[in-house]
């Protein structure tokens, strides 16, 4: 008789086939056994920290308690009901919590699964809203290089980045692009300001070679995420794209996947630049902050109100409003209030860039640091002097990621385009983390 099924399973301590996901730095990903606050152990009891909140989207810290027990009491209620047919109370709570969070003109929100269908539903609810309202020429949506918007076809075609481009290009329609007003790469002749005033200039330049009538919206990333390394733009750039968008009636649309949910201390990252609020927005990842996958798009009456009577808006998802999904959003955001995690994440953002500037100016390979709140990235040089990039070879911003892991902490790098927008690691710990961890 075999005694294989009385043997003890060993317990497996990392991935081994059978699955494969997106990128190529990490080979062997290890497992994880638990995780608690900012920290997480694998199944050989070594201790991570989360360094990038996952992929920038573990908010409120892991093992949250008060989470775990809305998950399990929504769980014991009911966990799924079809949202064009029906409501929960969960739904019906996050929805109304994200839009008062969001603020005025910002009053209606439609739940998706996450950031990329986030994205997807703002391009169609403005194209939805172009038509309705007598404009169907309307169907360009400008987006700036570099830029990141998801994965699926419609954010990709929106998404800033060559290799993505020529691979799928032929499958999408690829949408008009403008330069990012990129702070640290910038073209000789210009300095921060008078170059992001060159690119916002180009918005108007390219709202015009395209046919004013013709363009849609433009999209752009507020606060920027991986594809710019948390790029902020001068305040003056922001009130210029609002303005240039008025001028010719393309709607103003910010992806706050990654900056928003109070990731750089302000709910939105657009209430950093109140006179520049958009048309509508893309959040996602720190609304649920990694609990489970969860996304929204916010927008304003003046626009839903068209679509819906005009037939109904022609999009959706089987997991839209989703109530377990909900009721882990609702707990989450509540955290993010009580907690005041916002106004933590300012203050630890402060104290975390002023410790990687004086690692920068030790360091020889740290070419820039930059954010705000809690979203910051370090940038990585081959030579400090002329700013070069380490050749792809190397897969430098990778290997720091792993060199990061084997030492206990997790952060999430990215060679832009090739390198050739730069390579950086995403410094955006959870909004818990306190003083004395950021020194850990
Ligand atoms: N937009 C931005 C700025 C992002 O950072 C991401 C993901 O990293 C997305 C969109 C896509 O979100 P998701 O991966 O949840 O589809």
């Amino acid at each position: 008789m075999s005694t294989q099924s009385t043997q003890p399973k060993p317990v497996q301590k990392e991935s081994s086939g059978g699955a494969f996901y997106a990128g190529r730095g990490v080979t062997k990903t290890p497992m994880i056994s638990h995780a608690k606050g900012i920290f997480f152990w694998d199944t050989d009891g070594k201790r991570y920290l989360d360094g990038s909140s996952g992929a920038v989207a573990a908010n409120i810290g892991h093992g949250n308690e008060r989470v775990r027990d809305a998950m399990i009491e929504q769980a014991k209620r009911f966990s799924y009901v079809v949202r064009t047919a029906f409501t929960s109370e969960a739904t019906e709570t996050l929805s109304r919590m994200i839009a008062e969070l969001a603020g005025p003109g910002f009053d209606q929100t439609f739940l998706v699964s996450g950031g990329s269908e986030a994205i997807e539903s703002t391009l169609k609810l403005a194209r939805q809203y172009a038509v309705v309202t007598g404009q169907p020429k309307r169907s360009k949506v400008l987006a700036r290089m570099p830029g990141y918007h998801g994965s699926t076809l419609g954010a990709a075609a929106v998404t800033g980045d060559p290799d993505r481009d020529q691979m799928f290009g032929p499958i999408m329609r690829v949408m008009p692009k403008i330069p990012a007003p990129l702070s640290y790469r910038i073209p000789d002749g210009y300095d921060v300001h008078s170059y992001a005033d060159h690119c916002a200039d180009e918005l108007e330049r390219q709202i015009l070679a395209e046919g004013e009538d013709t363009v849609l919206a433009f999209i752009m990333e507020p606060v920027g995420g991986v594809a710019t390394g948390a790029l902020v733009a001068p305040n003056s750039y922001y009130s210029k794209v609002r303005k240039i968008c008025d001028r010719y009636g393309v709607l103003l649309i910010f992806d706050e996947v990654m900056c928003g949910a109070g990731r750089t201390g302000t709910f939105l990252a657009a209430h950093h630049w109140p006179d520049a609020l958009p048309d509508l927005v893309a959040c996602a990842k720190g609304l649920s902050a990694g609990y489970t996958p969860l996304g929204a798009m916010i927008a304003p009456n003046r626009i839903v109100d068209k679509v819906v009577e005009s037939g109904g808006f022609l999009h959706g998802h089987t997991y839209s409003g989703n109530p377990l999904s909900s009721a882990i959003g609702v707990a989450v955001l509540s955290e993010l209030v009580n907690q005041n995690l916002m106004e933590n994440a300012q203050r630890m953002g402060v104290i975390l860039r002023q410790k990687l500037n004086a690692l920068k100016d030790r360091s020889t390979t740290i070419g820039d640091v930059r954010g705000i709140g809690l979203l910051n990235a370090v940038e990585i040089v081959e030579d400090k002097a002329t700013k070069a990039i380490f050749p792809a070879a190397r897969q430098a911003s990778y290997r720091v990621s792993e060199i990061a892991r084997d030492l206990g902490l997790h952060i999430y790098s990215r060679r832009a385009a090739s390198g050739k927008f730069g390579e950086w690691f995403m410094a955006a710990p959870p909004l818990i983390i306190t003083e004395p961890e950021i020194g850990l």
